[in-house]
């Protein structure tokens, strides 16, 4: 059995080999990932008016679809919304940031737009990294669900939480939080708490219902499905499995990655209740069985959490606030993260999240926003998501 340093090496080599099917598409020729060393800055756009199917995308999703038309006799009726694309790659341009965007229908799971700025070190669309605190609002579904904490039950954040031989720290002394509170500022300690109480096997059984680890179905080839970790993953990488893996876990750290259409999936079904399969091609051109599945929370526990969600938007310790937009509610989550990519970019600076959908009361879009090496997402990702958010009202208005 390895020890914990031992696991990290083990862990930063597995991250790399996860990364290595891009990799290898991009060698073989069958979809180029510019997985290289240099800001390229040249994400490509659908310019606003151009006609549906016939924008300009970022190049390597771009010749994926060419690749994808070629072998379904296309060209192909696209979902992708001109208006919105157009308006994604603008929020982008004025926060001048290496990232991606990712914009899905929270019903259908349609996406609407699919932006990417090339980073230092990677093409953030097809990267799996860590999704940092974002995932605080599965877990909080999950403990509600499993009843091992109620809404209204306190626990209090000393800033230092004892596991083990062990501690973990909070980036702050939080004082005595519900789950709401705990969710607008983000609390580790809370969660951390939460993560003990489920255990390592259910917290996986949850965070799977989210579709983490698993293909979103989206009609690209290549996709990375990033990594769930459950117990047998420790097992089967020779660590002996400790208590406080579920801790880092659950808190969207360690071996845990995802991509950003895994999220955008994910938050549709916190919105919704459903998993949509996400989907760039018009309905009438998929014969596949497109039906989002039922997810497990019920309507007061998905009512609790979203309330919670606007208000980390909302409230004046809410960490998303810069994603509030006047028009109507938001309920989203910041997250930030180390990057999870490979051992070569562990001295990366953190990336930043922002996940959300709105309207509140009657959720239309997921928004999800990953800024490379953005460090907090709050202030990273959270105003370009914002910005998406307007335009997309503007747009249907
Ligand atoms: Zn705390």
């Amino acid at each position: 059995m390895k020890q914990w340093g031992e696991m990290k090496e083990m862990l930063n080599r597995y991250r790399w080999m996860a990364a290595m099917p891009i990799l290898l598409l991009a060698a073989t020729g069958i979809l180029e990932c510019r997985v290289r060393p240099q800001h390229s800055g040249t994400a490509g756009v659908a310019p606003a008016g151009s006609p549906a199917g016939k924008a300009d995308y970022p190049r390597s999703v771009a010749e994926a679809l060419t690749q994808y038309e070629q072998q379904h006799g296309g060209p192909l009726d696209l979902t992708i919304d001109t208006r919105l694309q157009g308006a994604v790659e603008s929020a982008f341009e004025t926060a001048d940031k290496p990232g991606a965007a990712v914009v899905v229908d929270a019903r259908s799971g349609a996406v609407l737009a699919l932006h990417q700025v090339s980073g230092l070190v990677t093409d953030p669309l097809w990267q799996a990294t860590c999704p940092g605190s974002t995932v605080k609002a599965f877990l909080a579904l999950a403990v509600l669900h499993e009843g091992v904490v109620r809404p209204d039950e306190t626990i209090e954040c000393t800033g230092t939480y004892p596991v083990e031989e062990t501690s973990f720290s909070c980036f702050n002394t939080h004082g005595p939080l519900d789950l709401s509170l705990a969710l607008v500022t983000s609390c580790n300690l809370y969660f951390y708490e939460m993560a003990h109480r489920l255990g390592i096997d259910r917290l996986a059984l949850h965070y799977g219902q989210f579709g983490v680890g698993q293909p979103t179905g989206i009609e690209l080839p290549g996709e990375t499905v990033g990594v769930l970790p459950d117990r047998q993953w420790w097992t089967k990488n020779e660590v002996e499995y400790r208590d406080r893996y579920a801790l880092i876990v659950g808190i969207g750290h360690g071996p845990m990655v995802m991509t950003p259409l895994q999220l955008a999936r994910a938050y549709a079904g916190v919105a919704t209740g459903k998993l949509p399969r996400l989907t760039l091609l018009e309905k009438t051109q998929t014969a596949d069985d497109t039906s989002p599945i039922e997810l497990p929370y019920s309507n007061e526990h998905r009512a609790a959490v979203t309330q919670a969600l606007r208000s980390v938007v909302d409230h004046e310790q809410g960490t998303g606030q810069r994603a509030k937009v006047n028009e109507f509610g938001i309920a989203g989550k910041t997250g930030t993260a180390e990057f999870g990519g490979s051992w070569e970019f562990e001295a990366q600076p953190d990336n930043g999240w922002f996940a959300g959908y709105g309207p509140a009361i009657d959720p239309q879009i997921v928004v999800v926003v990953f800024v490379e090496g953005g460090q907090n997402g709050g202030q990273s990702a959270a105003p370009i998501a914002g910005q998406i958010f307007r335009m997309w009202h503007s747009i249907t208005q």
